[in-house]
């Protein structure tokens, strides 16, 4: 997977969000990846907030939204 890049499709299969295209993920902005802050412990046991880049979860890092909690797939 390319740093930085976008994967075009989400899997291997027929995707009908892949397919649809035309709107951005949401949790990312259509980027296919996500800069969360995850807590870690430093050497002295403090505890601190560290930016971290990741592919986007919840578009499979495609930048396309992906999220039927929105309602039925669209046809
Ligand atoms: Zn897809
Ligand atoms: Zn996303």
């Amino acid at each position: 997977m390319p740093v930085n890049g976008r994967r075009d499709r989400c899997g291997d299969g027929p995707c009908r969000w892949c397919d649809r295209g035309g709107r951005d993920c949401r949790f990312c902005g259509g980027t296919g990846w996500w800069r969360p802050e995850k807590p870690e412990r430093d050497a002295a046991g403090a505890l601190r907030w560290v930016r971290v880049e990741e592919p986007c979860r919840m578009c499979a890092n495609t930048g396309r939204e992906h999220n039927p909690l929105e309602g039925s797939v669209p046809a």
